[in-house]
This record gives C-alpha cells, sequence and structure tokens, in this order.
C-alpha cells in the first residue's frame, strides 16, 4: 500500500495530481471504533480500467481524462492498491434480515469506504465493491467478478440518468485476477459513490445487541446530515422514521412505474437514505409480469416484482423495532409513523402511472384506467418498455387505429375498448396529441439495462473487449431520447436471452 506524497500543490480537475487532502472530510469515521473496522484494500494484480462513467466523474469536479492520467493515480487507488492523502479506509459493521428472517451480523464484507470527498453537492463517499477480506467477509473471498461488476456499473448510471435515486458508479477496473464462483472468472472492483451507504441493517445491527449509545449516536449522525428537519421533533427518531417511509416509497414507486426489480430486498440492502443500493440479481421486466422474479436464487418468489412495496413495508417494519429503544418504547407512535408509507407511496404510483398515460390533470378513476392497462399488457405478456413508449404515439382522433400500440396486444378488442375510454379521457381535458406525446417521452423510456444487453456487454468484456460496456453507458445515459442510431438497444430481447438467468452469485 502507497500513500501518494503530498509535496504536488492542491489540484482542480484537470490538474495532474491527487485530490488534496483537505477535500477528504471522512464523518462515518466521526461515528466511532464500534462501527467499522479501519483496514486497507487488498491489492489487485495487473489493474486495468474497465470504464468511466463521465456523468458521475463530473459530478465529483473530475472527468475521465484526469482519472485516465497516471500521475493522478487513480486507477491503482480505485483498484486498491494505493491511498491518496486524506483516505481514511474502513470496513462499517451493520446486521440485517434476509429472506425474513434474522441473520445476525453482517456487514461490509467486500466494499471498503475510502473516504469522504467534499463536492459542490455536498460530501459523497467513495467506496470500493471487491476490494478484499474484511473482518466481516464471513465465507465469502472480498471479491466481486467481473460480470456483476459490469452489471452494477451501467445498472447505476443508468438508473440515475432514468432520475432514480441511486448509489452511483465512477468506475470499474478489471483484472485477471481469478476467483472462483460456479466457475473460475476474474476480478473486478467498481467505485461507489453515495452520500452515505447507511442500511437499516446499521440500525438494526446496534439496536439487537442493545448498544443504545451507539443507536443513539447513529440516529444522531443521520439526522444531522441528511434529515436535518427531523432534529427538532419531540420524538426524532419517530420524524425520521416517517421521513424514511415517505422517501421509500417515492423510491418503491419510481422502481414499479419503470419496471425495475432490485431482487435481494434484505434490509442490509435498504438505504436510509432511500437510494436504490446493492445492485445484484436485479432486472428490467421484458415482458409484463407482476409475478416476475428476477433472482434465480429466490424459490419462494418473496421479491418478486409486484410484492416488492409490501416488502419495503415490511423493512420499514424492521427498521421501526430497530428504533424502539430510542423512540421512547412507544410501539403505537412507532406504527403511526410507519403509516404514511402506505399513502405516499399509492399517491406517487397514481402520480407515476398518470405521468406515463400522459395525463395533465388528476381524476378519480385514473388509477383504474392505468390499471387496466397493466392487467392487458399482464394477459399479453407485452414488452412493458416498448408498449409505454409507443403509447406517446397514441392519437385522439376518431378514425385513429393506433395500431403502433394496438399491434402489441393479443387481445386486439381488449385493447380497442381501452383505447376508447383513453381516448375520451385525454378528451376530456383537451390533450393536444404532440404536446402530450413529448411529456410522455419524458418518464416513458425508450432505453433500460435489459439483462441481454448487460449479458453482451460482459461477454465482450470477458474477452477483453470493453468497448461495448461504454456504447451501452452511452445509450443508457439517455434514457429518454430517440437516439435512432441506438435502435438496436430499444428492441424486442432476442430468443437466446430467454435462457439467462441471475442469482446471488456475484
Ligand atoms: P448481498 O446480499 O449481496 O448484498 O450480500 C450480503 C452480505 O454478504 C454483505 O454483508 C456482503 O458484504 C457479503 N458478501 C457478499 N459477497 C461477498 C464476498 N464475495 N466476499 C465477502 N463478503 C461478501
Ligand atoms: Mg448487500
Amino acid at each position: 500500500m502507497t500513500t501518494l506524497a503530498l509535496d504536488t500543490p492542491p489540484i482542480t480537475s484537470g490538474s495532474r495530481a491527487a485530490p488534496p487532502a483537505e477535500r477528504w472530510t471522512n464523518r462515518f469515521a466521526d461515528l466511532g471504533a464500534a462501527f467499522f473496522t479501519e483496514l486497507n484494500p487488498a491489492s489487485l494484480p495487473s489493474p486495468s480500467w474497465g470504464a468511466i462513467s463521465p456523468t458521475c466523474a463530473a459530478d465529483l469536479g473530475w472527468d475521465a481524462d484526469w482519472l485516465r492520467d497516471e500521475a493522478t493515480q487513480a486507477l491503482q487507488v480505485l483498484s486498491g492498491n494505493a491511498l491518496w492523502p486524506g483516505m481514511r479506509p474502513l470496513a462499517s459493521v451493520y446486521s440485517g434480515h434476509q429472506f425474513g428472517q434474522w441473520a445476525g451480523q453482517l456487514g461490509d464484507g467486500r466494499a471498503l469506504l475510502l473516504g469522504e470527498l467534499s463536492t459542490p453537492h455536498g460530501g459523497q463517499e467513495i467506496q470500493l465493491k471487491g476490494a478484499g477480506l474484511t473482518p466481516y467477509s464471513r465465507m465469502g473471498d472480498g471479491r466481486a467478478v467481473l460480470r456483476s461488476t459490469i452489471r452494477e456499473f451501467l445498472c447505476s448510471e443508468a438508473m440515475h440518468a432514468l432520475g432514480i435515486p441511486t448509489t452511483r458508479a465512477l468506475c470499474f477496473t478489471a483484472s485477471p485476477q481469478s476467483v472462483r464462483r460456479e466457475t473460475m472468472e476474474t476480478a473486478a472492483v467498481v467505485t461507489r459513490v453515495a452520500p452515505s451507504f447507511i442500511r437499516f441493517g446499521h440500525f438494526e445491527h446496534f439496536s439487537h445487541h442493545g448498544h443504545a449509545a451507539q443507536l443513539e449516536g447513529l440516529l444522531g449522525f443521520v439526522i444531522q446530515h441528511f434529515y436535518p428537519e427531523c432534529a427538532d421533533a419531540p420524538q426524532p427518531a419517530l420524524a425520521l422514521l416517517e421521513a424514511v417511509s415517505r422517501r421509500t416509497a417515492r423510491l418503491l414507486a419510481q422502481w414499479q412505474a419503470v419496471g425495475f426489480c432490485h431482487g435481494v430486498m434484505n434490509t442490509d440492502n435498504m438505504s436510509i437514505l432511500g437510494l436504490t443500493i446493492d445492485y445484484g440479481p436485479f432486472g428490467f421486466l421484458d415482458a409484463f409480469d407482476p409475478q416476475h422474479i428476477c433472482n434465480h436464487s429466490d424459490h419462494q418468489g418473496r421479491y418478486a416484482f409486484a410484492r416488492q412495496p409490501s416488502v419495503a413495508f415490511w423493512n420499514l417494519h424492521a427498521l421501526a423495532q430497530a428504533l424502539m429503544p430510542v423512540a421512547g418504547g412507544d410501539v403505537d407512535a412507532l406504527r403511526t409513523a410507519l403509516e404514511p408509507y402506505k399513502t405516499e407511496f399509492a399517491d406517487a404510483m397514481t402520480q407515476a402511472l398518470r405521468d406515463k398515460l400522459g395525463l395533465a390533470t388528476a381524476r378519480p378513476d385514473d388509477s383504474a384506467l392505468a390499471d387496466d392497462l397493466l392487467r392487458l399488457l399482464a394477459t399479453d405478456r407485452v414488452d412493458y418498455t416498448i408498449a409505454m413508449r409507443a403509447l406517446a404515439g397514441f392519437s385522439t382522433a376518431s378514425d385513429a387505429d393506433n395500431s403502433a400500440v394496438r399491434d402489441h396486444f393479443i387481445d386486439r378488442l381488449g385493447f380497442d375498448a381501452w383505447a376508447a375510454r383513453y381516448r375520451l379521457r385525454l378528451q376530456s381535458e383537451g390533450s393536444v396529441d404532440g404536446e402530450r406525446a413529448a411529456r410522455m417521452n419524458r418518464v416513458n423510456p425508450k432505453f433500460v439495462l435489459r439483462t441481454h444487453l448487460a449479458e453482451t456487454a460482459i461477454r465482450q468484456a470477458q474477452a477483453g473487449d470493453f468497448g461495448e460496456v461504454e456504447r451501452l453507458l452511452k445509450v443508457l445515459l439517455r434514457p429518454f431520447d430517440e437516439q435512432p442510431e441506438a435502435a438496436p438497444y430499444a428492441a424486442l430481447p432476442p430468443d437466446w436471452a430467454r435462457q439467462l438467468e441471475v442469482s446471488c452469485s456475484s
């Protein structure tokens, strides 16, 4: 492990040196020794760049050229082979419920927080995933394979571009180092970025062990830095629980609206900031199927697409339970603080569907109209992204056959009946076709990270060519733009995609 020399002047983006030490603030370390173990990342042999997200780099005040400049040592730092001055690497401890069962102590088993960088958007923690063994690695090897690293990298940035709260991914690096999973694979390291990686499981950990001072400290930390509006509440813990419930509800509505299936909604994979976190066996719906299970290891379908909103609510109950000792022990008050989840989710979901249908005003029947379309999509297993995008071309003219949408359905008469209601609803608010289409195209993405798109990029990367990762990233960073040259990325999945399975193995 080398720490870079400090004899270079402080830098701004574009200059040829490490970021100045004073840009690293590392507030998480203030929580105290009970929260983490300080250790250096394990070195990664012969690292090379996989890809860099230009938008994430820009948000940190960097750019890809600067990172690629050898003088910055970014390749070594972001692979775990060096540290920039001011970094203070640590692995944090947490616990959690996995698949509905208390799982006991977990923690950053292969992630390492390098430090927190001050940016114009506030403090951003920089975390390596796949950086080697930690005291919390349990049976794992501390590594992440190239395949899952590429999926996390692409999806983090794709979700951000979709406007969905998420941890970000600055870049990933790859190494020839072998990693054993079902077969031998190679190691990679993704650099994740978020204001905080604190999970529901952090609260559960200290609560379960009866560590009242730490639980109090964590509560104060999260409120002070991320929910200052809760500080003056009579019971800050209750105010926080309600605020987290609301944020989580809005996040879940966004997932459902875009057809995102997380795959492993354990409480240790739930962000206290309401961010999408820990991309594993996730998937975007191709054919619309509420029962879709994207995680091959989820035999019971606990985390099936349609169950996600209620699973999030279950997870919030686990958080409420954990907050009991710092919330005055009032079970009813905790329950009351969770309650807004239901209306917040329902309202956000209804509004998201209204936006997807291009409805500019709110009417009581809007949910029924949207649900009936979803039912038709589900019965005919219509491709969700393609159908919703095509709906922007819907014409309210009385002689329009709307075949560009209609032809996606097997039950054409069912669609016609729905279309007649939709037309009347649009006409009743004086909707103008072209203007509505433009609005709808800003909420119904043309491009999402379908499993087969990631798979194609992964196979080429495994053969040493990262070009497809770069091309795919570029498309996904503009999900709402037509990008006619990228039409194949918006097409139905090919037949070979049906065999693809994603599991917890990563
Ligand atoms: P996940 O469900 O993938 O978020 O992981 C659950 C827990 O297992 C977390 O505490 C991870 O840090 C840990 N973990 C997963 N894979 C590995 C690995 N290869 N080595 C060490 N820890 C791991
Ligand atoms: Mg996890």
